[in-house]
């Protein structure tokens, strides 16, 4: 399992909704919504 950035769920990557590539490490996400806010500003969502 792998955690959604966003809403903090835990994602299946086998069924997660959407992924996004970023800083070389690749997210997975529970809906497209929280793809959309993602992408929009990853920065926000990633552990530093
Ligand atoms: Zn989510």
């Amino acid at each position: 399992m792998e955690k959604d950035p966003v809403c903090g769920m835990q994602v299946n990557p086998a069924s997660a909704a959407g992924k996004s590539e970023y800083q070389g490490k690749t997210y997975y996400f529970c809906n497209a919504g929280c793809k959309r806010k993602f992408d929009q500003n990853p920065q926000q969502y990633v552990d530093r």
